[in-house]
């Protein structure tokens, strides 16, 4: 019992005014736990404790045993019943109900502190109705302030980015505290729905959703784990985690239902919402990675092939019509991407030899490495050569002037050594116009043999079936 202007201590002092600052006083003013307070009577000091509600004494007005005189409880002096400290006698609050009698800071850490250390008891120190609102408060303000700190470096580096005035950057902004401030109320809308439902499916419990919701709300005091700025991400599994046990016990001891009804209840929802993102990834997400990979492996000979020919006609025109005595060349000249020559199978590039290396480690190298082991995979050609391959491609351009070519003539033909069981009914080909065509692989023979008239107009050496030219064994001109 202490002064309630100035905290001085009260026990033992029979007058009604505090002996520091004169502010009266009564007993009455005050409640203490039950049969912590011993009342004396100012007469003759007999003894009499508090037993009733409050721990004031029952009935309030009554005669001294001892000598007689009618006396009530406000002029009695009162002392620690022996054994007792002074915070025995406290009667033990919900902090964030008792706002008024402590600073609302105080309040606020005192509710966090208790929602996480003994959930058990705030959910006891709270009464079972109404009070709603004021635990919605709660666990909107320790949420939406735990969250700022993993919200906040999200929002502000793209908007310093993209320029605070910009139409985007205050949508973002809008969007973003929007949600921080909306978070809360419909995942413990959500989560609070479901979690009385089981319970109600369950069998009997103590009170109505209110109850439930007040666990729900009061368990977000965990969310205080997140709160370090940027650390904060990280420890988020260590907050729900947390937050999900503090709520099951609260519910427990709320709702007095067993431990394990209660944690059924609390973790359904977290359950439902964990199966339902794995499906939607298993079942939505995967088979469209899918589909699109598999469309851009489908597609790669066909943009690979347009990619090589236009390289192809760049590379003749810096020099003087002519093709490069190797493909590789065109890696540092003009700059084709090496993983072209593969149809973008990164894993091939290590077994495409070069001369005596391979296009993985060539296409790392410097460019005058590159222009030397182009140079020596160029020599290694026999001097008859009218075909060589590289990765997937075969260039069939060896002889051909760019510059007086007929446009119909082949430079390069999309010849994976290994064709793929699902790969699509054509062959694409490069033309000396860096354009290119595709023929049906039904028809090829005919298609070849009409290349070869063409060439033979144009005084080339026949082509061979470009499909059966190796990394070891260019095609070569016929003798004679
Ligand atoms: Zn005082
Ligand atoms: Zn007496």
């Amino acid at each position: 019992m202490r002064c309630k202007t100035c905290d001085y201590r009260l026990w033992g002092i029979l007058g009604r005014e505090c002996p520091e600052c004169g502010a009266s006083f009564l007993p009455s003013e005050f409640e203490f736990v039950p049969n912590s307070v011993r009342f004396c009577c100012p007469h003759c000091g007999q003894d009499y404790y508090g037993t009733g509600p409050q721990g004031h004494l029952s009935p309030a007005e009554f005669d001294c045993v001892r000598c007689n005189r009618h006396i009530c409880m406000d002029e009695m002096t009162l002392f620690l019943t022996t054994g007792v400290e002074e915070e025995q006698t406290l009667v033990e609050r919900m902090p964030w109900l008792d706002r008024g009698r402590v600073s609302f800071f105080r309040a606020w850490m005192r509710t966090i502190l208790m929602g996480m250390v003994s959930p058990g008891r705030l959910m006891r120190l709270t009464p079972g109705e109404g009070s709603l609102g004021r635990a919605w408060w709660f666990a909107t303000l320790t949420s939406v302030v735990a969250s700022l700190g993993a919200v906040l470096p999200v929002v502000v580096f793209p908007v310093l980015m993209i320029g605070s005035r910009s139409g985007a950057a205050l949508g973002m902004w809008g969007l973003a505290v929007l949600g921080l401030l909306l978070w809360p109320t419909v995942v413990i809308g959500l989560w609070g729905a479901f979690t009385h439902a089981v319970l109600a499916m369950t069998g009997q419990r103590a009170f109505g959703p209110g109850r439930t919701y007040q666990a729900m709300c009061y368990s977000a005091a965990a969310n205080v784990i997140s709160a370090p700025p940027c650390l904060g991400v990280y420890f988020t599994p260590v907050s729900m985690v947390w937050w999900c046990v503090s709520a099951i016990l609260m519910v427990r001891g709320g709702q007095r239902v067993s431990g394990g009804r209660a944690a059924a209840a609390v973790l359904s929802f977290p359950l439902l919402l964990t199966a339902g993102v794995t499906c939607l990834i298993v079942f939505v997400a995967i088979p469209g990675i899918r589909t699109a990979q598999r469309a851009v492996v489908t597609a790669a000979p066909q943009v690979n092939v347009a990619l090589v020919s236009s390289n192809l006609l760049i590379y003749a025109q810096q020099h003087r019509g002519r093709a490069p005595g190797h493909a590789s060349e065109l890696v540092y000249d003009p700059g084709l991407p090496a993983y072209t020559l593969v149809d973008n199978d990164w894993t091939a590039l290590a077994k495409t030899p070069v001369a005596n290396t391979d296009l993985q480690q060539f296409s790392t190298a410097s460019t005058a490495a590159q222009r030397a082991t182009a140079q020596a995979a160029a020599k290694a050609l026999p001097a008859n050569v009218v075909a060589h391959r590289l990765g997937h491609f075969v260039f069939t351009c060896h002889g051909i002037d760019f510059n007086n070519a007929d446009p119909g003539l082949w430079t390069v033909v999309s010849a994976p050594e290994k064709r793929r069981a699902s790969s699509d009914p054509n062959v694409y080909i490069g033309l000396a116009n860096g354009t290119t065509t595709s023929v049906p692989r039904a028809t090829f023979t005919q298609s070849l043999a009409a290349q070869n008239a063409l060439r033979a107009s144009q005084g080339l050496p026949p082509l061979p079936d470009p499909r059966r030219v190796t990394h070891t064994q260019p095609a070569t001109a016929p003798a004679g």
